[in-house]
């Protein structure tokens, strides 16, 4: 069945009434937030048995705000709202998400949402990479109420996420980071209206010796079920006064973090090189962000 088994079409006014939507039509209805995931997943058949679209247009969660020294962004926040946000804009700990947000199409970045495109839980997707570099969270409401969960746990298969039935995602959360925290993200396509070979996005935190106190690397594109945490990559560069050589050996560790597929897109040898020097590159990136001098 396509939109055309659609039947009703619901604009509730509130995140309380998003959840009452989802109780009352159960799995015959689907949240709609930008709309351009979705109109793929009909086209191929995927909307059997929706009869009932829900558009979160008017819910209230359209916004980009502090919250607890960090951020909370709106699921229905658009890519091009947040990229405009001045934290994103303006910060170097928050840069990833200014980077990740360049590559989707104008026309994507106008409609698509954060709440969209984490719900899509695909491996491919590049906003999902940054905020997980940043030790995002996701808030949710559903008919027990609000709960949060690390988008880490968030993630649990492809196209496969931790809400429950009649949950909804109404927020991700993103932590104050310690000072002289910077982030980078790079992505290889094949062309500007593509998804990731491989993404990349990388946070580290030095300590007032200039020494790497905290370092996050994330790797997404089809090298795992989800985006992966690269935690031997983590481990070489804490403790470390960056350079170019520990940022080479850190890229090296990569190997045994990700298990690359092989596609018609790419080999997953292909994408395991690709992944390193990505790294390498995007730990340049995040330390010059710092005014780091890499030797
Ligand atoms: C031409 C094109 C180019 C693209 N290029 C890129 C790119 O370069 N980089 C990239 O990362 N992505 C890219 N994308 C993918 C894009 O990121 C996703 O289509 C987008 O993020 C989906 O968000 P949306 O708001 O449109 O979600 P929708 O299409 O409205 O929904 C997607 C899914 O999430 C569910 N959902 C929506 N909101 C919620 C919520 N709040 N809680 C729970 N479930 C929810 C929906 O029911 C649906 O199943 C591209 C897509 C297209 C069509």
């Amino acid at each position: 069945m396509g939109i055309s088994g659609v039947r009703e079409f619901c604009r509730p006014q509130s995140a309380r009434d998003v959840v009452d939507l989802l109780a009352k039509h159960g799995d015959r209805a689907v949240l709609l937030a930008g709309g351009t995931f979705l109109h793929g997943l009909f086209a191929r058949g995927l909307g059997s048995g929706v009869e009932v679209l829900v558009d979160l247009q008017k819910a209230g969660l359209s916004y980009v705000k502090a919250a607890n020294g960090g951020l909370a962004l709106g699921a229905m926040t658009t890519f091009r709202e947040l990229a405009e946000s001045e934290a994103v804009q303006k910060t170097a700990e928050f840069a990833a998400i200014r980077d990740a947000l360049q590559y989707p199409p104008a026309q994507i970045r106008n409609q698509a949402t954060v709440g969209g495109c984490v719900a899509s839980a695909s491996s491919l997707f590049d906003l999902p990479v940054a905020l997980l570099a940043l030790d995002g969270s996701v808030k949710s409401l559903g008919p027990r109420g609000p709960r949060e969960t690390t988008l880490a746990k968030f993630f649990v298969d492809y196209f496969e996420h931790s809400l429950e039935k009649g949950e909804f995602l109404t927020e991700v959360l993103l932590p104050k980071l310690p000072p002289r925290s910077a982030s980078a993200f790079l992505k290889l396509e094949t062309n500007s209206n593509d998804l990731a070979l491989v993404n990349v996005a990388v946070r580290i935190t030095l300590d007032q010796a200039g020494l790497c106190r905290d370092a996050r690397v994330v790797i997404g594109g089809g090298v795992g079920k989800a985006p992966v945490r690269a935690v031997s990559c983590e481990a070489v560069l804490k403790g470390q006064r960056p350079s170019r050589t520990l940022f080479e050996s850190a890229a090296q560790e990569v190997s045994s973090d990700i298990q690359p597929v092989s596609d018609h897109r790419a080999s997953g040898q292909y994408r395991r090189a690709v992944a390193k020097v990505y790294l390498r590159r995007a730990l340049l990136r995040a330390a010059e962000r710092l005014g780091v001098e890499i030797a």
